[in-house]
């Protein structure tokens, strides 16, 4: 039987990224189309704590892969272990979730497998070996179905088109597997600077209000009213251009993609490159001043008015309501 294998991945204080979750279930979807097992590969200096976490959500297999060198993500130490995994048990499909360390780490396990790739995959359809897998291109403004033709093919999927894979499944067969010691490699990892912040992570956040150029630079607003909500602040390339917020509060196609449940965009105008980190989200609220603003095509609530008199009502509302 074909094997579809996912790559878990852990954040920087070893907890389960959820997109692992998403990209458990995409995997999921996969096997069951190509008549295939799924099976994990957790990379860690102890996968045990990740393996009990992840033992029902519908895998067949988990394979662990301990060592200190994978206490932290270095694709030099990642990339040739997934590959060895990949060839030990025969994958035939490698995935994981396009993310930072998806997007870097897949595309060399492909060349090492010379296995041909899709990366941010949003859906599969076909049978069998004759797979297709649907990904967006020119910032989702094409949707393009590709076939891969080599033996192994490798993928990463955008974890806000797939649900979370729901735990409570039959328990998966947990196996150690050790990866041949990396070739010596001249990077090694020194120090990783988190970033901290009371609010929640910008990709796994609930809510999102993101200011763009129509703030002048002033965040003030856009942030009191995130703070009131318990949400996740993002900005657009402009804002973040402008040097008036950090490059990682960026939305959209060269930055973060989010699907939240509501996504308060405010002083955006709506390029389609942000729209195609955003446009996932479940509820769109928009404000801009300008009627015509393309935002407000794809937004459920539009309000017409300058954000600085809008965000500030918008807060009181919310206060009083709570
Ligand atoms: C290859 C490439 C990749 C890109 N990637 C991204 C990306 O990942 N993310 C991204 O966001 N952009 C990206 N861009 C840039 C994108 O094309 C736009 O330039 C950018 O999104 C515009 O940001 P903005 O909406 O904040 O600014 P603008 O387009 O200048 O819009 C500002 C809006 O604010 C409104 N406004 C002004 N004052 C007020 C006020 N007081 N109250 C209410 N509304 C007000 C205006 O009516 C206007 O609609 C990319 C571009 C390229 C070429």
């Amino acid at each position: 039987m074909s094997i579809v294998l996912i790559v878990a991945e852990r954040q920087p204080d070893g907890q389960l990224r959820k997109a692992t979750l998403h990209a458990a279930a995409a995997g999921a979807d996969l096997a069951a189309k190509a008549g295939a097992e799924l099976h994990l590969a957790i990379l860690a200096e102890d996968p045990a704590p990740l393996a009990e976490r992840l033992k029902d959500c519908g895998a067949k297999v988990i394979h662990t892969l301990a060592s200190p060198s994978f206490a932290h993500y270095l694709a030099e130490t990642y990339a040739p272990a997934v590959a060895e995994l990949a060839k030990s048990v025969g994958a035939s499909f490698v995935g994981a979730a396009a993310t930072a360390q998806g997007r870097d780490l897949l595309p060399r396990v492909a060349a090492r497998l010379r296995a041909a790739m899709a990366s941010d995959v949003v859906g599969f359809s076909g049978a069998g070996t004759d797979i297709v897998f649907t990904r967006p291109m020119w910032a989702g403004a094409v949707i393009s179905d590709v076939k891969l033709k080599t033996a192994i093919k490798a993928f990463t999927i955008r974890a806000t088109e797939f649900p979370a894979a729901p735990a409570g499944k039959a328990p998966a067969e947990v196996t150690a597997f050790s990866a041949p010691a990396a070739p010596a490699s001249p990077t090694r990892f020194v120090d990783f600077k988190e970033v901290k912040s009371a609010r929640p992570e910008l990709t796994e956040a609930r809510i999102v209000v993101s200011g763009g150029r129509g703030t002048k630079g002033d965040f003030k607003e856009v942030e009191a009213l995130a703070d009131e909500l318990g949400a996740a602040v993002g900005a657009s390339r402009a804002a973040c251009d402008a040097g008036w917020v950090p490059n990682d509060w960026q939305v959209g196609q060269t930055g973060k993609v989010v699907a939240p449940q509501l996504y308060v965009a405010a002083g955006i105008s709506g390029a389609i490159q942000h729209l195609a980190g955003m446009k996932g989200s479940k509820v769109i609220v928009a404000i801009n001043k300008d009627p015509e603003a393309p935002i407000f095509q794809v937004a459920d609530y539009g309000i017409v008015g300058d954000l600085f008199k809008v965000l500030p009502e918008l807060r009181a509302a919310i206060h009083g309501a709570k």
